[in-house]
């Protein structure tokens, strides 16, 4: 496990499962629809409840790099935050900032709501193909600059299913932690 402090804020990788995540909201790898999918998406279904998939029908689906939010049910998490990632094949050089856009987004929403703390999942990193090491870089220096620019969030996690994963965002953690500008 990896963690840091950037200003006022904790940032850490963890390996797990995120519908454990006792947050005030877990972000969802979600699709454009918001109605349920596989991956993590399915998960973070199951684990809430019918009532998820009843509130995300009001939303009216989400764009690639937007989010949403919604509450947590039957989770241990407070809310949901629903971010649509880049499919890496189709985004081309947009990737990387389709990408940042989903991590901002969510933290924005996050601050809206008063939120504290979030925990992320390997956004695009499952069946959206992106290469973990790209993403997790990604990830990292837009969280760090993020925390960086805004105040009120008190810890942001990232929750890694796999080594693989874990590996790749505690390194690029700890490298974000130590630089400044990030323009993806
Ligand atoms: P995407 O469509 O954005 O690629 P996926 O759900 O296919 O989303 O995969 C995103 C990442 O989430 C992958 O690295 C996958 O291993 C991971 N993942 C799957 N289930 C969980 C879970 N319960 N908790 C945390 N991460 C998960």
């Amino acid at each position: 496990m990896s963690s840091v402090m950037v200003k006022r804020t904790r940032i850490e990788t963890e390996k797990g499962d995120i519908t454990c995540e006792r947050v005030d909201a877990i972000v969802n790898a979600a699709n454009h629809t918001l109605l349920g999918g596989g991956g993590v998406d399915g998960a973070i279904h199951r684990a809430a409840g019918p009532e998820l998939l009843a509130a995300c029908k009001l939303l009216g689906g989400c764009d690639t790099g937007d989010a949403k939010i919604t509450k947590g049910y039957g989770l241990p998490a407070k809310h949901v935050i629903h971010t649509v990632g880049p499919v890496y094949s189709e985004s081309g050089p947009n990737a990387a900032r389709r990408l940042a856009s989903c991590h901002r987004r969510s933290l924005e929403l996050a601050l809206e709501n008063d939120l504290k703390s979030v925990s992320f999942p390997a956004i695009s990193c499952g069946v959206y193909g992106y290469p973990v090491d790209e993403a997790a870089h990604v990830a990292a220096n837009t969280v760090v600059e993020f925390v960086t620019e805004h105040k009120g969030l008190e810890l942001v996690r990232f929750v890694l299913f796999d080594d693989r994963a874990f590996q790749a965002f505690s390194e690029q953690l700890e490298r974000a932690a130590g630089v400044g500008e990030f323009k993806p």
